[in-house]
């Protein structure tokens, strides 16, 4: 038998197990006992991450689409074809007709490939991944307050803390060692606030549990700084030596007060001042949130309000402080490292900007990159709908069940003249293709993720891809040999980082070499520096800290006589995004086979439903059918769906109205209808 030491696939904790295999065959896994996050414990996810692997159904061979279905082909027809068809639309429609998406489970490497084609290559910006649907309004808010939008703190700070706010994250389903890492420090003593209207696990261990209205966390935030400005409870010296705009902000906190702002939450005025003398009075408070927060068309706004929180209360640059945006996938923090974003390269480094565009077309070896910042995946799926894009190009992301209102989704993909998929599944996406390239996934290849506290560690080639599946990075560079280009000779992966960390301060000490055994987190400018724990200690990234007033926005659509519920959506602990591993993974899907929504026993008894009766939930934009769960998890007025089944698609529902800034969608707040089906 032998142990390979690699990072998990699924949630951006990053845990680092063994992946057991046996004569080219995994069979097991076993976390590691010495990594800083899992300490020796691993989900059920990672606990099952390798059976997936060998399923079936991977694919081993490119598809082309031939007399309307998908026939084997080789690689050199399907290769070939990619390249001369994405040509043709853009000889026929130009360079920004098409669009590329790159992938969160993709490694750094395959996305800054994925990144340096789009624009060395097929001279476009039109270059996104699925960042876009969870903390793009991470990247925006705290990029704008801070300078960085990343973890300030590391998953360690929670051991040393006195208090933790999560809002927004159901942290334990979720990021399931950095839920019981929290629920351990709330068992030793540090106060724990959780801000979720669904009764979730921390919530039943919190000191307080604010079970405000979808879409309110901006009336919440401003109600609690009022109180903290108003008691002066916040941190003065702070304020003054490190931040700027103050005053606008108190100016917005100062008309909400406990009582309008308990109005807006559907919470007490006496809860709002709670939370407000709980949190402020803490030493050392850190704050945790996710897409809670982030999956609204006032996203950048919530994140602003936290940002605001954290700096009124000197919380930002300690240890056991800051604010800290759980990146969802494994390697979406690395997805928006490596420039996969229509507006940065690698690094956060702007396309706008003629020296770094310069710089990036030296090294490139180019004699011209796009200036214009390209689409965001979001409005490239209406561009599509309209005409405007014309090909795609989709590495390892399935929107078919991760885009909002699947309806439009599907209506945006057929419109294509082009679309390709990269992927180790024949997913819902490239079922609708018109060439599948097969990849191999996690386990059969060299790279390396960056976790949610910005830790960028290797994973290593267990097992060989199943028949003629390749490596996303090998097909990226075949794709642009034949395009004639010759600047992505690589002889591994290790390589690639050796051009990423000359071109990307934050990663320039980056080096496999240097990774072993639990990776290095950045900022890391040199071969010398040990990485960097903790951000924004004398300084934020952007100098001073700055305050945005926040304003309060209402949510898209709200109910009505016709659709009378809240939709919100999200996770469950046994499934992963659109279910293409877990679904396949025998002992996640018994736990969870279906599809199902959690509504109050109030609106089940109302619309007289029970437990596991069969369910028709309609909104503007579709219906589907679904199975009920009765239960105080939700409150009276709000039902809940995950995302993961593509019978019974939550999608088909949510809405894709657009945050104005950061271009996420609003998946947490829509109206629909429940009725029992006969
Ligand atoms: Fe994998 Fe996340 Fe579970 Fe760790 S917590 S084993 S990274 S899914």
């Amino acid at each position: 038998m032998k142990r390979t030491l690699t990072v998990c696939p699924y949630c951006g904790c990053g845990c680092m197990f063994y992946l057991v295999s046996d004569k080219g065959r995994l069979i097991g896994v076993e976390p590691s006992t010495t990594h800083p996050i899992n300490r020796g414990g691993l989900c059920v996810k990672g606990w099952n991450a390798f059976a997936f692997v060998h399923h079936p159904d991977r694919l081993t061979t490119p598809l082309v689409r031939r007399d309307g279905a998908l026939q084997p082909a080789s690689w050199d027809e399907a290769l070939t074809l990619v390249v001369e068809r994405l040509r043709g639309v853009q000889e026929k429609h130009g360079a920004d007709a098409v669009m590329f998406a790159s992938s969160a489970k993709a490694t750094n490497e395959e996305n800054y490939l994925l990144m340096k084609l789009a624009r060395a290559v097929f001279g476009t910006n039109n270059i996104d991944h699925c960042a876009r649907l969870c903390h793009s309004s991470t990247v925006t808010g705290l990029a704008e307050t801070f300078g960085s939008g990343a973890m300030t703190n590391s998953v360690s700070c929670i051991d040393q803390t006195d208090l933790i706010l999560v809002i927004g994250s159901n942290t334990t389903e979720q990021h399931p060692l950095i839920g019981s890492r929290i629920l351990n420090a709330a068992r030793n003593g540090t106060r724990l606030i959780v801000a979720d209207n669904r009764r979730i696990r921390l919530a039943r261990h919190a000191d307080l549990h604010l079970r405000h209205k979808n879409g309110s966390d901006v009336p919440l935030l401003l109600g609690i700084m009022h109180v903290i400005i108003a008691e002066e409870l916040g941190d003065p010296d702070f304020i003054a030596a490190r931040t700027e705009n103050y005053a606008a902000l108190a100016a917005a906190a100062a008309n909400w007060t406990p009582e309008r702002a308990a109005a807006a939450t559907g919470l007490t005025s006496a809860e709002i001042v709670a939370t407000a003398r709980l949190y402020a009075g803490a030493k050392r408070a850190m704050i945790f949130y996710s897409m809670g927060i982030t999956q609204h068309s006032h996203g950048v706004d919530n994140v602003r309000g936290i940002a605001a929180l954290a700096m009124l209360t000197g919380n930002v640059g300690r240890p056991g402080t800051g604010v800290n945006p759980l990146r969802g996938q494994n390697n979406v923090q690395g997805g928006c490292d490596m420039g996969a974003l229509p507006d940065l390269y690698c690094g956060y480094q702007k396309v706008a900007d003629p020296q770094l565009r310069d710089k990036f077309a030296r090294a490139w070896g180019v004699a011209y990159l796009p200036e214009t910042p390209g689409l965001p995946l979001t409005r490239a799926m209406d561009a599509a709908s309209a005409g405007y894009i014309q090909g795609m190009f989709i590495m390892g992301e399935n929107p078919m069940i991760s885009d909002p209102d699947q309806g439009h989704a599907f209506t945006a993909l057929q419109n294509l003249e082009l679309l390709v998929v990269q992927d180790i599944f024949l997913t819902e996406t490239a079922l609708l293709a018109d060439i599948v390239l097969p990849a191999a996934c996690y386990a059969e290849k060299e790279g390396t993720f960056t976790n949610t506290e910005r830790r960028i560690q290797r994973l290593r080639k267990a097992v060989e891809p199943p028949g003629g599946a390749r490596a996303d990075g090998e097909i990226i560079c075949d794709l642009a040999e034949r395009a004639g280009y010759q600047g992505m000779r690589y002889s591994s992966p290790a390589k690639v980082m050796d051009e990423i960390a000359t071109l990307t301060p934050i990663y320039g000490g980056i080096a496999y070499d240097r990774l072993d055994p639990h990776g290095l987190q950045w900022p890391c400018p040199n071969r010398s520096h040990p990485g960097t724990p903790l951000l924004h200690v004398e300084r934020f990234t952007r100098g001073l800290g700055h305050f945005s007033p926040v304003v309060h926005r209402l949510p898209a659509e709200i109910p009505d006589d016709e659709y009378p519920l809240v939709l919100t959506t999200g996770r469950t602990y046994f499934h992963w995004h659109t279910g293409s591993m877990t679904r396949r993974t025998h002992l996640l899907d018994r736990e969870e086979p279906r599809s199902f929504i959690e509504l109050h026993p109030d609106d089940a008894a109302r619309l007289g439903v029970r437990d596991r009766d069969a369910l028709l939930v309609t909104s503007r934009r579709g219906e589907i059918e679904t199975q009920a769960r009765v239960t105080t998890m939700v409150i009276p007025g709000v039902v809940f769906m995950p995302f993961h089944f593509a019978e019974g698609a939550a999608n088909a529902l949510t809405n894709n109205v657009l945050d104005p800034e950061s271009s996420i969608p609003e998946f947490k707040v829509c109206a629909v209808r429940v009725e029992k089906l006969p």
